[in-house]
């Protein structure tokens, strides 16, 4: 490990995600997903992820990949998680090749999010995060989108 890398670990230590030191100060990629699929996978109240191409992220071990057919987009989507001790890794959709969605909740630092997506399923009780850019849902395919997309290294 060099010090230009962060590294999370799952909760019992097998499987080890190290993503670039400097991707955590990308605001913009930085997300939480309210959706009903993201809070069940992680009994949570919010997926916080982190979207990068997949080349910057090295992963160690072998997570378990769950296919989740029953999306809102009607998209499989692969969530991979520890199958020793459950905590998910990372997700991936195949609509955005090339791209990968790393869970954060493992790493030393929280970085902030800049965005909120599924933003209708969050509850009324939690206040939207101050500077957080609300989506609904997915952000339809717009050209901010893609400009994001392409911010993040990934081509579609
Ligand atoms: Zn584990
Ligand atoms: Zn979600």
């Amino acid at each position: 490990m060099t010090s230009s890398t962060a590294t999370s670990k799952c909760l019992c230590g097998q499987i080890t995600v190290s993503v670039p030191q400097a991707a955590l100060n990308k605001t913009d990629c930085i997300g939480l997903c309210y959706c009903k699929n993201c809070r069940q996978s992680g009994g949570c109240l919010a997926a916080y992820n982190l979207y990068l191409p997949e080349k910057d992220v090295t992963i160690d071990g072998q997570p378990k990949i769950y296919e989740d057919k029953n999306t809102d987009s009607g998209t499989t989507l692969q969530r991979a998680f520890c199958d020793n001790c459950g905590s998910p890794i990372y997700l991936k959709n195949p609509k955005f090749a090339g791209a990968i969605s790393i869970r954060l909740g493992g790493f030393d630092e929280l970085p902030k999010p800049g965005m909120e997506l599924y933003g209708k399923d969050r509850p009324n009780w939690f206040k939207q995060i101050d500077g957080v850019k609300e989506n609904e849902t997915m952000p339809a395919m717009t050209e901010d989108w893609k400009d994001w997309f392409r911010k993040t290294g990934v081509s579609i």
